[in-house]
């Protein structure tokens, strides 16, 4: 059986849960979905990253323990995703005792292999980022480009991973396995980082009290990379006893944003070389969800709250627009006249409307039972085509465009049946042959949509008369023409999604 092992980025818990992490967790929870409905062994990762001067500043602020604080903070993300339905196997939170064993284990190996040396490190540093830069990564005036605040002046003693002896094994490596980050341009966009030529990073500070001292000298604490990167591997056993898990899982399969392909793409592929470790199997690079323009961030204000949307909107309706909206790779801007926009056009109007059109015919024309689809429908063959347009949607992680695909069947069918109306007919085996037809094309895209609105998907499941999980469906035979009985009972039921 194919594994695969998919993770989020961890979320740093100064922030409550919002719409940017919302965007990046539904999109992981789609991908999870589609690769178990392909039969694949799925394990799906999110969680917090928990550590560091920040959380430290914040529960001071607070008047708290930073271990309350961060208690009080994770619990948030885990119900967040609840609500939203999202399928995680696994949530790993970084003050975990598995996280810290197996961070400890990552750095050991690394400075035993020679790769981590102490040095004295002066800099421009942004508080914000945690993370020292150059001049001419700065914006005028020596502000930092992603937070527009000043940086400050730092010095200390640090120990440093040595990335910059690793230009060539990076370049070498993903030479050998063209294709692993996608799209493609910001592929060339980490290749282009390499090449630009590669500093050493610090991986300890001695002023943090909060995080993961270092194993061979405790007056360090470990920074930032080492501490949130390992995550990926700590979280399937790295660092334990028993290697199981991780041989079975590892390497993963990362969604990033594109502010840290740095990390993910440069430092993270040495890290695990130098510790011997296979580096990833991939990653998929989206924009943000921007919010008037601009990321969201508590200092611009437009923090959008991913909850109070799913009151109005529905988990679905929302799940769906965000998969739906952008493309994967490029920003998206949210709107909220385009949230109900979509939900109006695509849910509403077409799939809502179809289901809504066939559960009525069926019941005053068929006796309220499905009649069974005939083999050489017009609607196969613009299924098969739905079905090979969504399936290579989700594989290149373009979830926009396997929404396309499916609701492209949902729009030939409203056609179809627009074109026969059935309605004006008399009961009769006509009537039965269209409805039947439109009942298989239904079972279909219920299948299809069911990664990005599960809950929907097991309601129009159930409606036309079929039993059992939609999660138990396997792909391609589940979405094969000819798969809808007949005979069973359809139910009316009311609307999917009321127009807004
Ligand atoms: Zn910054």
């Amino acid at each position: 059986m194919t594994t695969y092992y998919l993770t989020t980025p961890i979320y740093y818990v100064t922030a409550k849960p919002h719409l940017g992490h919302a965007y990046t967790t539904i999109i992981g929870d789609a991908l999870a979905r589609w690769h178990r409905l392909l039969g694949d062994d799925v394990h799906f990762l999110t969680g917090t990253d928990e550590h560091g001067q920040k959380v430290q500043d914040y529960a001071d602020a607070a008047g708290k323990s930073a271990q309350d604080f961060v208690d009080e903070i994770a619990p948030l993300y885990e119900q967040a995703w609840q609500r939203l339905n999202i399928s995680n196997d696994d949530f790993i939170r970084t003050t975990e005792t598995r996280h810290k064993l197996g961070v400890a284990e990552l750095l050991q190996r690394c400075y035993d292999a020679g790769d981590i040396e102490l040095d004295v490190y002066k800099g421009k540093y942004c508080v914000a980022c945690e993370e020292y830069y150059t001049d001419d990564e700065l914006d005028p005036g020596d502000l930092c480009k992603i937070h527009k605040r000043p940086v400050e002046y730092y010095e200390e003693e640090n120990y440093f991973f040595r990335l910059s002896r690793f230009e060539q094994r990076l370049l070498d490596w993903y030479a050998a396995h063209p294709g692993v980050i996608i799209p493609e341009f910001r592929a060339n966009e980490a290749l282009g980082l390499i090449r630009g030529g590669l500093r050493d990073f610090s991986v300890s500070r001695t002023s943090l009290k909060w995080g993961i001292p270092l194993p061979w000298d405790a007056k360090h604490v470990a920074y930032v990379w080492f501490d949130a990167l390992a995550n990926y591997i700590t979280a399937i056993g790295f660092g334990s006893d028993d290697t199981t898990e991780f041989d079975k899982w590892w390497p993963a399969r990362h969604l990033i944003g594109k502010d840290i392909i740095r990390h993910h793409c440069v430092y993270w592929p040495a890290m695990l070389i130098s510790a011997g470790i296979e580096p990833p199997a991939g990653w998929a690079v989206g924009g943000w969800l921007l919010s008037g323009g601009e990321k969201m961030s508590k200092t611009s204000g437009n923090v959008v709250n991913p909850l109070d949307l799913i009151d109005d909107i529905g988990v679905d309706g929302f799940r769906y627009y965000v998969l739906a909206e952008t493309t994967y790779g490029q920003d998206g801007d949210f709107t909220y006249e385009g949230l109900i926009g979509r939900y109006n056009s695509d849910l509403a109007n077409n799939l809502g409307n179809l289901l809504s059109r066939v559960a009525t015919v069926v019941d005053k024309k068929c006796g309220g039972i499905g009649p069974a689809p005939r083999a050489d429908s017009p609607l196969a063959t613009a299924a098969a085509t739905a079905y090979e347009a969504t399936a290579e949607g989700w594989v290149t992680v373009q979830p926009s465009r396997a929404l396309d695909a499916t609701w492209q069947l949902i729009r030939a069918t409203n056609a179809y049946l627009e074109s026969n109306e059935p309605w004006k007919a008399e009961p009769g085996p006509a009537v039965d042959t269209v409805m039947g037809d439109a009942l298989e094309a239904l079972r279909i895209v219920a299948i299809l949509a069911s990664p990005a609105v599960p809950a929907t998907s097991q309601i129009v499941w159930e409606r036309i008369g079929l039993s059992g999980d939609i999660n138990d469906q396997r792909l391609p035979v589940a979405a094969q023409w000819g798969g809808y009985p007949g005979g069973l009972s359809v139910t009316k039921g009311e609307p999917l999604f009321p127009r807004r």
